[in-house]
């Protein structure tokens, strides 16, 4: 059998193997941490209207770009949070999830042989995406503690190739939320280099500190932008697959064209689901940042007490931590990560799904805390006695 060069090149991601393996131990207790979906309900209102939707027969295709009731939707939920409201009609297209949406603007604005810039640790999409659009990536390093980007080394990025950056912020894996002074530097780099910026802002709703900014928003970008949202996170329904772009009219025209070959459109039922969630009122997203924030709490309270190191994220709903006092010797993430599901029953994903180079992330692994709450008390308990074994908890 012969695959082409980019299909032989992808490696099957990580997150899927540590979900094989722990789903092996079957009837032995377990919380799986290691992929970033909500194991609770999704909201009622929005199931209603999508089961509404599908007994009211709108079940054949909708409009390419979107059921306009959902566009509409979209462009009024971005109005009431941010500095303007996008054209449904000329600005916005719905798609299937975020991963399309990344796909169809890479596509959209990449030729073979231009270079993307990526933030490393890296949300592990981000890489395949950009090859299998035919561009080089390109990473500049987020530096811990703080996750900081060093302005010297991203100016050095951008060179006569340069294309497009992608932005993640809150951020996947590390929880890091993009300050004002950082995004101006993008600004200002994007803006004299004459490059795309594709932001995937579906954490737009998930912080706990500072506060969440758009790039489209700063002076000059929202002609350069795309920018990326969906239903999977703010609404805990990333079986959906419901996710949207916003562009200028010309960038969007080329991003429906793309769409329209790569999947047609969105599941039409949802679209309505869809477009009642995004009119929810200003106590959902609130209550949503405080349900999230409890969980956070609890988790770095758990994780700091059962030896990880970590940096407490600002946003999103992860955290990146370092294992090395429950692991002293040679032991790598992913062998780390498979013994903590056997021994422990904990799943999460093993760092060096997030860097270009595995041993940058050999004594990383990532918990998500998206769980409801006897999924993460299960977890304390399981991981306080893989501690205890370990000798960091008495
Ligand atoms: N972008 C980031 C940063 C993510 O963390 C995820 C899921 O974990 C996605 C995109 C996937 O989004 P969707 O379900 O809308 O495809």
């Amino acid at each position: 059998m012969r695959l082409s060069q980019k299909a032989a090149g992808l490696k099957e991601s990580v997150i899927r193997e540590m979900t094989r393996t722990f789903n092996a131990r079957k009837g032995l207790p377990g919380a799986n941490l290691a992929q970033g979906f909500p194991d609770f309900a999704a909201p009622e209102a929005m199931k209603q209207a999508a089961a509404d939707a599908i007994l009211n027969d709108i079940n054949q295709y909708a409009i390419t770009w979107g059921a306009k009731p959902l566009r509409e939707a979209i462009a009024t939920k971005h109005g009431r949070f941010y500095g303007y409201t996008p054209d449904p009609e000329r600005e916005i297209t719905v798609v299937c999830g975020s991963t399309e949406a990344m796909m169809a603007a890479l596509i959209t604005v990449i030729d073979p042989g231009d270079e993307v810039i990526l933030f490393e640790p890296f949300y592990e999409n981000y890489g395949p995406d950009t090859v299998l659009s035919g561009a080089t990536p390109r990473y500049v390093t987020m530096h811990e503690p703080d996750w900081t980007l060093d302005e010297t080394v991203l100016r050095a990025a951008f060179n006569d190739k340069t294309r497009a950056l992608i932005l993640n912020t809150p951020n996947n894996p590390t929880g890091k939320v993009f300050s004002r002074s950082e995004m101006e530097l993008i600004s200002e780099l994007c803006q004299k280099h004459d490059i795309y910026v594709l932001t995937d802002e579906i954490y737009e709703h998930i912080f706990y500190e500072g506060e969440h900014l758009s790039i489209a928003e700063f002076p000059g970008m929202r002609e350069r932008t795309i920018t990326i949202s969906g239903l999977s996170k703010t609404y805990s329904a990333t079986g959906w697959r419901i996710g949207w772009l916003i562009a200028p009219p010309d960038l969007t025209d080329g991003i429906r064209r793309v769409h329209d070959f790569l999947t047609v459109g969105a599941a039409a039922p949802l679209q309505q689901g869809a477009a009642i969630a995004l009119g929810f009122d200003d106590a959902y997203y609130d209550g949503l940042k405080t349900f999230y924030l409890q969980k956070r709490d609890y988790m770095c309270g758990v994780l700091a007490e059962c030896g990880f190191k970590f940096r407490v994220p600002d946003g999103a709903y992860y955290v990146m931590t370092d294992f090395s006092a429950l692991s002293p010797g040679s032991e790598n993430d992913v062998e780390f990560a498979l013994r903590m599901i056997q021994e422990a029953g904990v799943a999460t994903v093993p760092g060096s799904s997030f860097y270009r180079d595995p041993a940058t992330g050999s004594k990383k692994t990532r918990f998500t805390f998206c769980k409801k709450e006897e999924t993460l008390i299960l977890a304390a308990e399981l991981l306080q006695s893989f501690a205890r074994k370990s000798g960091i908890l008495i």
